[in-house]
């Protein structure tokens, strides 16, 4: 089964998500439909409040099914450390069809909890540093046009609405 992903303009993504507390059967469940989603969408990242549920959990997988290592599970993650910084272009599953450079850390430590319960920390370099980060945002209730100035973030929102006018925004 895949979830439906909500788009920009929806208040769950502009809302910060709760601490997970409970790590359960029903909650692993959750997270495989969250994989099977962001897989059919060919997205590398999906953050729970994309799919409506407003909790601190993330899932990504930069390789796109091709290496087990890069599938991760991320709940309540901490920001530990971000070393140097990089511009690259950027996406969003809840952005379909709008792209622009963002700066970002090229490196970043996370600490979190994955789907065991169990506490790890994790280097990510690269496309998976962009990737956490992103996520990250989108937990903590922030999207990535907030990057922007506020005259590309005009720009950005006439294109959505234009988008939403023509119902391809669904
Ligand atoms: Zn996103």
């Amino acid at each position: 089964m895949t979830l439906k992903i909500v788009k920009y303009g929806d208040p769950v993504l502009q809302k910060e998500g709760e601490e997970i507390t409970n790590i359960d059967g029903e909650l692993a469940k959750f997270v495989d439909e969250m994989f099977g989603t962001m897989y059919t969408a060919k997205g590398v990242g999906l953050a729970a409040p994309q799919v409506a549920l407003s909790k601190k959990l993330f899932v990504m997988d930069v390789s796109s099914g091709k290496d087990k290592q890069d599938k991760l599970v991320v709940i309540n993650p901490q920001i530990v450390e971000t070393k140097g910084k990089i511009v690259s272009e950027e996406g969003c599953l809840s952005f379909p069809g709008i792209y622009f450079e963002v700066e970002r850390p090229e490196i970043v430590t996370v600490q979190a909890i994955d789907i065991n319960g169990k506490e790890y920390t994790f280097e990510a370099s690269g496309l998976a540093a962009r990737c956490v980060l992103h996520e990250k945002e989108h937990i903590d209730g922030h999207v990535f046009i907030e990057h922007l100035s506020p005259l590309k973030r005009d720009l950005i929102k006439r294109k959505i609405n234009k988008k939403i006018k023509l119902g391809e925004w669904e």
